[in-house]
């Protein structure tokens, strides 16, 4: 007879604009069982969650066929535009539903399970602190790197959310080395317009127009990504080396202050962008360092995720059950 095994988990969605990405996830972060849909098929909020809660019950039925037995913790979600005290995503521009969408609450009702719900960034850093290079950790701030800079604060062990939960957008503060650089939120020197993908463009694009030198960053015709100035750096370009030696100047003097704000144990850089082959995290750490205030010299680590790719995003949401109060 087979003896039945039984499996703590959570379940993990990651909602995005194109797909929503279901998983199982066990306490040490694998993923028994996964699928996805088309987020788009569904614009209308109660299709979306009867389909999410059939694609929830379909992925316990193949593991329960597989003999074992499930003690569901709950469900967790990363979104865009989340308001996590009304537990609902409000506008977000990439995703289907224009009006208000009570997720949390619909999704509860459609399956009987409890449903967490976080921004995408704020995901992320639970994720870490659970499954990642933050385990065991209770201070440290996630940096995420991609077409904007996404944060999360993770403080004396609890995720800084704030009045409407919008706390964290260090990607919007401001500094004197980018007063001239103009964001997409309408102001001028906010840290993403230097560190996110499209920062480093407009960085790459500045120095190639001081020099003739040959680089494959010349792409005539091309657009050139943030990916192309990585795999630049792999191949040693110069050019593209003096891109991400900015880029990382930049953040180093950014996190010397966000140290200031709430004396993390690291800091922890996650995102597209936030490569070990292509970014230097030791570099980082001693900028940060020279601009620190003395007490802090020395003490912060400056670490990469180690959550990969298409993973971590829903390991950080298969995490959020696990954290909620
Ligand atoms: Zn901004």
């Amino acid at each position: 007879m087979t003896r039945l095994k039984e499996i703590i988990c959570t379940v993990g969605v990651d909602l995005g604009g194109t797909n929503t990405r279901v998983a199982i996830v066990d306490a040490e972060g694998r993923m028994p069982a996964s699928s996805n849909f088309n987020t788009r098929d569904y614009p209308r909020q109660q299709d979306f969650v009867e389909r999410l809660a059939k694609e929830v019950d379909a992925l316990f039925r193949i593991l329960k066929e597989e003999g074992y037995t499930l003690r569901v913790k709950g469900i967790g979600i990363g979104a865009p535009c989340v308001d996590s005290r009304k537990r609902s995503i409000e506008g977000a521009t990439n995703l289907p539903w224009k009006e208000s969408f009570p997720l949390g609450r619909m999704l509860e009702e459609a399956t009987g399970l409890p449903v967490a719900i976080a921004n995408d960034a704020n995901a992320a850093a639970i994720g870490e602190m659970t499954y990642g290079a933050a385990r065991g950790m209770t201070d440290f701030i996630m940096l995420t790197l991609g077409t904007g800079v996404g944060s999360g604060i993770v403080c004396d062990g609890h995720l800084l959310s704030g009045k409407r939960g919008l706390a964290g957008e260090l990607g919007h503060v401001t500094f004197p080395f980018a007063s001239d650089r103009l964001c997409a939120c309408g102001r001028k020197g906010c840290l993403q317009t230097v560190c996110a993908s499209g920062g480093m463009v407009h960085t790459a694009l500045e120095l190639l127009a001081t020099t003739t030198d040959p680089s494959p960053l010349r792409q005539p015709g091309g657009k050139l990504s943030a990916r192309d100035i990585g795999k630049a750096v792999i191949a040693g370009d110069p050019v593209a080396k003096c891109v991400m030696r900015i880029t990382e100047e930049a953040l180093g003097r950014a996190c010397a202050e966000f140290v200031a704000l709430t004396d993390p144990e690291a800091i922890i850089l996650f995102g597209g962008v936030a490569n070990p082959e292509e970014m230097d995290a030791e570099h980082i750490r001693q900028v940060m360092d020279n601009y620190s205030l003395a007490i802090y010299r020395g003490r912060v680590k400056v670490l990469f995720s180690t959550l990969k790719g298409s993973q971590a995003a829903l390991l950080g949401a298969a995490s959020l059950p696990l954290h909620n109060p």
